[in-house]
């Protein structure tokens, strides 16, 4: 029998977090189990057999606002100084993405000034007595013409429904700019870990009050250990047995190709709203810098994912009424298991970038 202060169910971003805070700052024993059989979770990055660094959950990259969060992080890594910018493949054209004053001279092919732009948008958009849906997000901001063109099929693809019946939330996350700043990101603290997420991760993990398996269900080891708490990073609904029923995800399929020349594509991600049935292209080395005389480029595919279980991995929570309304239930129950933390994407069924995970950790850590 092992006897440690605290499991861990799960080794992504959040519960590796939680071992190195709790090692390090707290002075507790830790057993991290994990199921897969790599540390990570979503943001696991490898070398693949060509010897090129490949995020095999789709790219990640670092952004993040909060200070604490990247001085936390960066004592275990340096950080590339990656700058991320995305384009939309519309009308045959790669378009500056978000939207800003750029893209509605390559979308229009004449020049416009933030009052062209400010005027477009004064005529175009909806006004909508409240905004109910991820569609009236956009429409009552940019207009009809814009979500068509950016929004509207890439949204069916990634989601599988319509915009409209997705919470507005989805779409929110897509600012419209007055200017030409093209940057995806405009978090002042921004860029991808040296040696990579998989390297960072050993880092924070490396302690001798740390403990880590990997390719085992916390259930199948849980009788073996003492423990005084559990924190949980895996899906809340499996924690309670699906007691009410499955909270809905979307997965990803994500499809790898290596190509026999340096550079394919003009910048790391293209998304392609209107074209082919995936939503957007990868090339990696753009991000980690790396040099090789070939490249990776990752498909992304997005499926269903079949309710409670992992194939494909679920990599976003469906957010409408009823999944709100599902997981509110969940809630109430993890309210009342006072040994049990449920946190990270998939304990809190949210959409959380990785930074937010960090933030989450330190600010509840947790068991004084
Ligand atoms: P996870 O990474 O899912 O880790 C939870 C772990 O728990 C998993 O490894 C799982 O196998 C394990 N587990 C579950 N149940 C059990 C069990 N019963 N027993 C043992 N182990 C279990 N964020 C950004 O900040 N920037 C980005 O650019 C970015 N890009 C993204 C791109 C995609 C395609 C997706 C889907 C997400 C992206 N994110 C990005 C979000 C990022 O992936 C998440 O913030 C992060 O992965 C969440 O970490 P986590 O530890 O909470 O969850
Ligand atoms: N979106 C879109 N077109 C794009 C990019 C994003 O319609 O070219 C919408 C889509 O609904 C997506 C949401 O905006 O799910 C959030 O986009 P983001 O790029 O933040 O998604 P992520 O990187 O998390 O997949």
């Amino acid at each position: 029998m092992k006897t440690v202060d605290i499991l861990i169910v799960g080794a992504g971003i959040t519960g590796i977090t939680a071992a190195s805070i709790l090692a390090r700052e707290k002075n507790k024993t830790v057993l991290i189990v994990e199921k897969r059989h790599h540390i990570g979770g979503n943001c696991y990055d490898c070398f693949n057999e060509d010897g090129i660094l490949i995020h095999l959950y789709g790219p990640h990259i670092f952004h993040t606002q909060h200070k604490d969060v990247w001085d936390y992080l960066s004592q275990f890594t340096d950080w590339l100084d990656y700058v991320h910018h995305v384009k939309a493949f519309v009308d045959g054209k790669y378009i500056s993405f978000p939207i800003n004053i750029n893209t509605f001279e390559q979308l229009f092919e004449k020049s416009f000034t933030k009052d062209d732009v400010l005027a477009y948008l004064e005529r175009e958009k909806i006004d909508l007595p409240e905004i109910k849906n991820a569609e009236d997000m956009v429409i009552s901001r940019m207009g009809n013409t814009i979500y068509n063109k950016f929004f509207k099929n890439y949204t069916r693809k990634q989601w599988g429904v319509d915009a409209k019946d997705l919470a507005p939330e989805i779409t929110e996350r897509i600012p419209i700019r007055f200017d030409r700043d093209d940057r995806f990101f405009t978090d002042p603290y921004q860029g991808m870990p040296e040696k990579g997420y998989t390297e960072l991760f050993k880092a924070m993990l490396d302690h001798e009050k740390i403990q880590v398996i990997t390719g085992k269900d916390y259930r199948d080891i849980k009788d073996q250990v003492n423990f005084d708490k559990i924190i949980y990073t895996g899906p809340v609904d499996a924690f309670f047995d699906y007691k009410y029923g499955y909270l809905p995800y979307r997965g990803i399929n994500f499809s790898f190709k290596t190509y026999d020349q340096e550079n394919r594509l003009p910048m790391a991600v293209v998304n392609c709203p209107n074209d082919h049935s995936y939503t957007r292209i990868t090339e990696f080395k753009h991000m980690t810098f790396q040099k090789h005389p070939k490249t990776t480029l990752c498909y992304e595919y997005p499926s269903d994912v079949q309710a409670g279980r992992n194939n494909p991995v679920p990599s976003y929570p469906i957010l409408n009424n009823s999944s709100i309304k599902k997981y509110k239930k969940y809630l109430n129950l993890s309210h009342k298991k006072k040994d049990t933390i449920f946190i990270g994407r998939l304990g809190k069924f949210q959409y959380l970038n990785m930074d937010i995970c960090v933030k989450h950790v330190m600010d509840r850590l947790i068991f004084d």
